[in-house]
């Protein structure tokens, strides 16, 4: 008798109509071209500490204080994230345990805010997450949000507007983040009009972490009283949240996320979390953070000259949004065109009127390895699947993917 002993075998030999999906989506990420702005690919070791003994494990409670016994070994793991992500960001304070990007700014709130408070965040139509205030959102429902915007000319934050909004409706909260702002918010400016109204400053960093983490992006840490964040994008970790505050604060963030918001934190992703964090304090880390946004501008500068609409004329992060209309095409249909064309991507807001963009992003592509010749490669490709020959460039997409496997050749 054989003694299979891979994970991947294994599950082959239990559930195989199981191991066939993990199959087809590992082809599908292969074979495909990963755009979604809030992707990457992990390293197999956070993998191999996802599907790890420590997803066995309940630990309520933080390092030394949990309401479990036998947690010595998750206790190390725990304190080796928080002890690395407060190095990495330069922060006094870490929680690692919220579940989610969305976990976290729920429990930001939580600590910070009581139900019926005003909080001034950038508006849904302009980019804002769904817990900036969306009705179907816990956010919307327990809050009173108020939007701020960009200008619809050049795409920008608009900080007088911004100031306006901020000393008419007194907010207790303002948030600085978007799901498809490409440019650096200016924390500064944001941190002076809390301070003139009291009101405390939350910095949803979910997509740009990985890029501060590299040294590539300006951070909200020394402006913001709390910084949330998700773990899995440009930052290349699990899927997960993180919290950071000032000791101040250390506290009520932790009471906020456990018991407040979550229970049992879930081990094995807070041990895939420190790897993750160890591997964004490397050298190799801060060259990729910077190769993300230079592919992203060579990205953005080669769609515009195939006829797109850059948001903001370009981006200093990873993300480009553009106006597919110049192709004739609206972003929905757009993103339907490139999906069966094998690039993968979302639509997004746009500065003015109630059309969609695309947004893309070049974090996984660029984990793959690809530089700024496969980007104006992409860009043609774009204009290629736009102008109808969908089947030839699902072709050329799939050679130019397979050129870069994001595992290395199986
Ligand atoms: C991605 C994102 C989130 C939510 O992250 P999830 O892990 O999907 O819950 C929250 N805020 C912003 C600004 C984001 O980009």
């Amino acid at each position: 008798m054989t003694v299979v002993t891979e994970p991947a075998e294994l599950l082959r030999q239990q559930d195989p109509q199981m191991a066939d999906v993990l199959a087809g989506e590992a082809q599908r990420q292969a074979g495909s071209l990963q755009l979604n702005a809030a992707e990457n690919f992990t390293s197999p070791a956070v993998l191999a500490a996802l599907g790890s003994v420590l997803a066995n494990k309940y630990a309520e409670g933080y390092p030394g204080r949990r309401y479990h016994g036998g947690c010595e070994y998750v206790d190390v793991a725990e304190q080796l994230a928080v002890e690395r992500a407060k190095a990495l960001f330069g922060a006094e304070h870490a929680n690692v345990q919220p579940h989610s990007g969305s976990a976290a700014v729920l429990a930001a709130y939580a600590a910070l805010l009581r139900p019926g408070d005003t909080v001034l965040a950038m508006g849904l139509a302009y980019g804002g997450h769904l817990t900036h205030g969306s009705p179907a959102n816990f956010s919307g429902r327990w809050f009173e949000f108020v939007g701020y915007g960009v200008d619809a000319e050049t795409g920008l934050i608009d900080y007088r507007q911004l100031q306006e909004l901020a000393h008419l409706h007194r907010p207790k909260a303002i948030v600085c983040g978007s799901i498809s702002y490409p440019r650096h918010p200016e924390y500064s400016a944001f941190r002076e009009v809390a301070d003139e109204v009291g009101a405390y400053l939350i910095a949803d960093a979910a997509h740009p972490m990985g890029l501060i983490a590299g040294g590539a992006a300006p951070s909200p840490v020394p402006y913001a009283d709390v910084v949330c964040a998700t773990t899995h994008k440009v930052l290349r970790g699990p899927r997960g949240g993180m919290l950071l505050c000032g000791a101040e604060l250390a506290e009520r963030i932790d009471r906020a996320v456990f018991p407040f918001t979550q229970g049992g934190a879930q081990m094995h992703t807070i041990a895939a979390k420190a790897v993750a964090f160890g591997e964004a304090a490397t050298p190799a880390f801060t060259t990729y953070a910077h190769r993300v946004v230079a592919n992203a501008r060579t990205l953005a500068e080669a769609l515009a000259r195939h006829g797109f609409a850059i948001t903001t004329g370009g981006t200093d992060t990873h993300l480009v949004t553009a106006d597919p209309s110049p192709l004739g095409v609206d972003g929905a249909t757009a993103r339907g065109r490139l999906a069966a064309a094998g690039m993968v991507l979302d639509t997004c807001a746009l500065p003015y009127g109630d059309q969609r963009g695309i947004r893309l992003g070049t974090a996984a592509v660029t984990t793959q390895g690809m530089g700024e010749a496969e980007m104006v490669r992409i860009a043609a490709l774009f204009a290629a699947a736009l102008r109808g020959d969908a089947a030839q460039t699902r072709t050329e997409v799939s050679d130019l993917a397979l050129e870069f496997p994001p595992y290395g050749v199986q």
